[in-house]
């Protein structure tokens, strides 16, 4: 299979080759003949199963180069803006037609000069209401409305926002709804705004033989000696450690900066433009550990992660897909690591039952025991997350066993491989 065989034009053919892509994943393989037809497309599938390109090839194949705004594609962060439309700028590298942004937290005349000219628009949700309330927006022309990571556009309440800018195009166009879940807030734009809709499903699981999951049971005062006795005992290609609140990421990330386990994090609470930097700076391989909530990553184009280590489980089973979702891509193999204590058990038995995973249990490890500082900021009172070596039953053994014991781990982690405070058993706090 492949772009010829839906009828993608030879310049976009030629362009997704390339940045390397020839063959289209499931959900490209479903949506592009669909859209082409001039169909209503619900698409859902998993982060990272390419649904950039599943609306973005068919929908630019329909685009002419005209300086009226032809396609609109909605997309819930700025972050995310940036990326659809770097990734269509490349899709449609030998069509030369004129993307613009539109986001918060900048100018708005410069959105507005580009406005004037653009074929296609990505934009957030506010400020393009900002642009249709203050007329600095053509969007007669429109015949394409692409909405995309609509669940995350539901969590995070845009959807009003959505249906009001839709209520400000024409009523004669195609409609694009892709994301990873589908929920009754997106059935009810299905319902009100799509005519005819197809829904197509694809993929919605990472390729499980590319995959390995594993989980380690360990009591919470341990966990963080485990995941640095992991981090250089694994031969690690980027690492996503999902911890599910922001005050836990930053104590992760903090103390691991303490072990000289060198790391980026992100969260919610960081500025859009950090979050970029961060991102950018961990695809260009410059970092190799990110220590990151599930929200402040989703549908982020992160690159090239061998490891996922869950530091704890999200009360939403279906974030583990999500987060295990980032890893395992475009063929490459990847493991997820959950790091498994009593508070998680819930998460994980309905993780279990409602999805179709094999998550398989390792047998102890024996670890040295660090110091893990519990206050956040400049403070530096000890706690001591660890009182006793390992596991209750000594030795424990991967299933990786050509893995035991040689590899510690990549050295962009940085030199020193043990912890400079000494072991401690007291509780100072
Ligand atoms: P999603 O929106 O579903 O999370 P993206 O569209 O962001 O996924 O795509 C994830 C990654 O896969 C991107 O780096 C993209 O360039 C790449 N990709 C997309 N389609 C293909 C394909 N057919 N073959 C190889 N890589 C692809
Ligand atoms: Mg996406």
């Amino acid at each position: 299979m492949s772009f010829e065989n839906v009828n993608v034009k030879p310049e976009i053919v030629s362009a997704l080759k390339k940045i390397g892509i020839e063959t289209p994943t499931p959900i490209q393989e479903k949506s592009i003949p669909l859209i082409h037809s001039g169909k209503d497309v619900v698409g859902i599938s998993n982060t990272g199963s390419g649904k950039t390109a599943a609306f973005g090839v068919p929908m630019l194949q329909h685009i002419q180069k005209k300086g009226k705004i032809q396609a609109l594609v909605m997309a819930p962060t700025r972050e995310l803006v940036v990326q659809i439309a770097k990734e269509l700028e490349k899709f449609s590298k030998n069509l030369n037609l004129f993307i613009a942004t539109v986001y918060g937290g900048v100018g708005f005349d410069p959105q507005v000069k580009n406005l004037a000219k653009a074929d296609i628009v990505v934009s957030t949700p506010g400020r393009m209401l900002d642009h249709i309330e203050h007329n600095t927006i053509n969007l007669t022309q429109l015949t394409c409305f692409v909405l995309d990571e609509a669940d995350k556009m539901v969590e995070m309440g845009f959807i009003e926002d959505i249906t009001r800018i839709l209520d400000h195009t024409p009523k004669n166009k195609q409609m694009l709804l892709f994301g990873a879940t589908i929920s009754d807030e997106i059935n009810r734009i299905k319902a009100d705004y799509m005519t005819n809709p197809e829904t197509i499903e694809a993929d919605v699981y990472v390729k499980q033989e590319l995959l390995e999951q594993y989980y380690y049971n360990v009591k919470p005062h341990e966990k963080f000696s485990l995941l640095c006795h992991l981090l250089r005992k694994e031969e690690t290609h980027g690492v996503i450690i999902f911890c599910s609140t922001r005050a836990t990421v930053e104590l992760i990330s903090k103390n691991l900066k303490t072990q000289n386990i060198k790391n980026d994090m992100i969260h919610g609470k960081l500025t859009q433009n950090r979050r970029l930097k961060v991102i950018e700076a961990f695809n260009k391989e410059k970092v190799n550990v990110l220590v990151a909530s599930s929200v402040a990553a989703r549908g982020l184009h992160i690159d090239h992660v061998s490891h996922v280590f869950n530091y704890d489980l999200s009360r939403d089973p279906e974030e583990y897909i999500h987060r295990i979702g980032r890893t395992a891509r475009a063929g490459q193999r990847g493991k997820a690591i959950t790091l498994l204590s009593q508070k998680d058990y819930p998460s994980f038995d309905e993780i279990n039952s409602r999805f179709n995973v094999s998550i398989e249990k390792l047998p102890p490890e024996q670890f040295e025991r660090l110091r893990f500082d519990m206050k956040s900021g400049q403070q530096r009172r000890g706690h001591f997350n660890n009182r006793s070596f390992g596991g209750p039953r000594g030795h424990g053994r991967s299933h990786h066993s050509q893995r035991q014991g040689s590899s510690h781990g990549r050295s962009r982690f940085g030199g020193q491989k043990k912890s400079s405070f000494g072991f401690n058993d007291i509780h100072t706090r």
